[in-house]
């Protein structure tokens, strides 16, 4: 299937694409309107984006499975105390009471990006706000990596899974989004629910080898990634294998190998998250398809000063 998608991913001689992280998570708070806004204003035309559902089925724009005292204030503007949240425990109203704007200095989560601006009165998204700002003249050429999280205790649950896949594609199709998303996961088996579902919107599979770390403060992904045992380059074959037409490697596991593996078999590769100048470099040396970053002004930067760009117009 020729997906119309695919060519605002793809690499081109002098063009390595670039995919804001949640927005712009080094400098904005993370999967919130105001950091996808301004993403969107420095010129980047690809949002990663992560979604799970409310109670009451909202789809919503949020990374971990509970609200996070990292990164969550209360009504009173205090951090999260005791027990967190489960945001599908919760409805979307009384999601809505929860400010999203700033991260917690103190945690090891904050420590991470001690340059994110720290705003007041943030709300979690619904994917529905995001699409519609998408539907705007300026955002013709904005295309989504949309994640759906795999929730680990919904793993023997596949009606639950499937009916969080048909919510997120039913709002796509009501945008008419589906022609500028792609359906991004770790979890390979919501991946065939989506291609199976969704089958005019590729699917992006996202892999992290065992061995390296997960990122500190947020939600692991590896209970559900079935890579254990793989090597950075089985990778792209068992994509490939599952009909997947995008590999997402975390950028510690790529390799030159993999990644000439990966072109052969027509994959699009997209490394996470990268974020140091050195690492950026190097990616821009392997010469991926798109690289995924928190910060998407260093990307561009670093981009120009080799005379490469991250559009084609
Ligand atoms: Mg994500």
């Amino acid at each position: 299937m020729a997906f119309p998608q695919i060519p605002a991913f793809a690499g081109t001689p002098g063009v390595i694409r670039l995919v804001g992280h949640r927005g712009a998570r080094g400098v904005l708070p993370e999967n919130t309107m105001e950091g996808f806004e301004f993403t969107l204003k420095t010129g980047v035309e690809l949002l990663e984006l992560d979604v799970t559902a409310t109670r009451d089925g909202v789809v919503v724009i949020t990374h971990n499975h509970h609200l996070t005292r990292s990164m969550v204030r209360d009504a009173d503007g205090h951090w999260l105390q005791g027990a967190e949240p489960k945001v599908s425990a919760l409805s979307y109203a009384e999601l809505q009471r929860y400010d999203v704007g700033g991260l917690d200095g103190a945690s090891a989560y904050g420590r991470r990006f001690p340059d994110q601006a720290f705003l007041t009165g943030l709300r979690i998204p619904r994917l529905a706000d995001l699409l519609a700002l998408l539907q705007q003249p300026q955002h013709q050429n904005v295309h989504l990596l949309l994640e759906i999280k795999s929730d680990p205790d919904l793993l023997e649950a596949p009606p639950a899974r499937q009916a969080l896949v048909e919510a997120v594609v039913s709002e796509v199709r009501q945008a008419g989004m589906q022609p500028r998303t792609v359906l991004h996961s770790f979890d390979w088996d919501l991946l065939a629910d989506c291609q199976r579902i969704a089958p005019e919107m590729p699917a992006s599979f996202l892999t992290q080898l065992p061995e390296n770390a997960d990122e500190v403060g947020e939600d692991s992904s590896k209970a559900v990634n079935p890579v254990a045992g793989c090597t950075a380059l089985d990778l792209p074959d068992r994509v490939a294998a599952a009909k997947g037409r995008f590999w997402c490697p975390y950028y510690l596991d790529i390799t030159p190998d993999s990644l000439a593996r990966a072109r052969a078999l027509g994959l699009i590769t997209v490394v996470w998250t990268v974020n140091e100048p050195e690492d950026i470099e190097r990616m821009i040396a392997l010469g991926v398809d798109a690289i995924c970053t928190d910060y998407p002004g260093r990307v561009q930067r670093q981009l120009l000063m080799h005379g490469l760009h991250w559009r084609t117009t």
